[in-house]
């Protein structure tokens, strides 16, 4: 099977079922370093569970996954050393609501890797200075907006500086004028070279920070390819549908 110096996320024939439903369908995409792909389809089209199967929230029943060269689906692999190379943000922030802003954001990099308390709270401020959140490190997270609770979140995730982030519909839960702030940090991250896999309905973020789009329906990645060529010129049918559906709702 191919595999060139930089490509850092090998998926090859992924299949997952719950149930006897085949959710995902002989997925295969790889991820080079620096990279942003972005997954596109309808609810239920499998995209949340392919970047489960990628943390390693969920096992895979077939196929390979392979970061950074290692086989990180096989039974022997020290599941929390993988996951700890892996940011990941949901919808749904999750920050601990009895630690401020910048002990969320510093407690892993002490408790997962190692540093001292020192360095994760020095570097966890550099963050949140060099994001315009600084004035926010002291406070409990529900005293900030969603947007900014969310931008927090996604600053956790990287502070450890994971080899990709995963991002699952991180704005879904955001009121419309929040949305943005949290989109163009996550510009921002892309412009500095991080290598992501997002699943998002913002179409016009998706356009714009995708290296490549990657459509799913029912499980199985029907199309892919620049976001220019494939919101233009869409081949199957599904996916021709799934814009129309986008443009009747006007969400394109
Ligand atoms: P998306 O993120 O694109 O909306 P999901 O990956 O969440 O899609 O879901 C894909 C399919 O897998 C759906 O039919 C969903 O009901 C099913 N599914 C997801 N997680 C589970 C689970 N833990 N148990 C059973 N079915 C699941
Ligand atoms: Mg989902």
């Amino acid at each position: 099977m191919k595999k060139s110096q930089d490509d850092l996320l090998v998926i090859n024939n992924l299949r997952k079922s719950f149930n006897n439903d085949l959710v995902l369908d002989d997925v295969s995409l790889t991820l080079k370093e620096h990279e942003v792909k972005v997954l596109i389809g309808a609810s239920g089209s499998g995209k949340s569970t392919l970047l489960r199967c990628i943390n390693l929230l969920e096992r895979i029943d077939d196929g390979q996954l392979l970061l950074a060269g290692e086989d990180i689906a096989s039974e022997k692999i020290d599941r929390d050393r993988i996951r700890s190379q892996i940011g990941t943000v949901f919808q749904s922030f999750n920050l601990f609501p009895h630690l401020t802003v910048i002990k969320n954001i510093a407690l892993a990099p002490v408790q997962v890797h190692g540093w001292s308390k020192e360095e994760a709270m020095q570097k966890a401020m550099d963050l949140l200075e060099r994001f315009g959140l600084k004035e926010k490190a002291n406070q409990y997270p529900d005293l900030l907006s969603g947007g900014q609770q969310q931008r927090v979140a996604i600053l956790r995730a990287i502070i450890s500086k994971p080899k990709v982030l995963l991002l699952d519909e991180v704005t879904s839960a955001l009121d419309p004028i929040l949305i943005g702030e949290v989109l163009s940090l996550i510009s921002e991250l892309k412009a500095e070279g991080m290598t992501m896999m997002i699943a998002t309905h913002e179409m016009g973020f998706a356009y714009k920070v995708a290296d490549e789009l990657m459509f799913l329906h029912k499980g199985v990645i029907a199309e892919s390819g620049k976001p220019e060529k494939l919101l233009a010129k869409p081949k199957s049918k599904e996916l021709k549908e799934f814009l129309k559906s986008l443009h009747d709702a006007g969400r394109l």
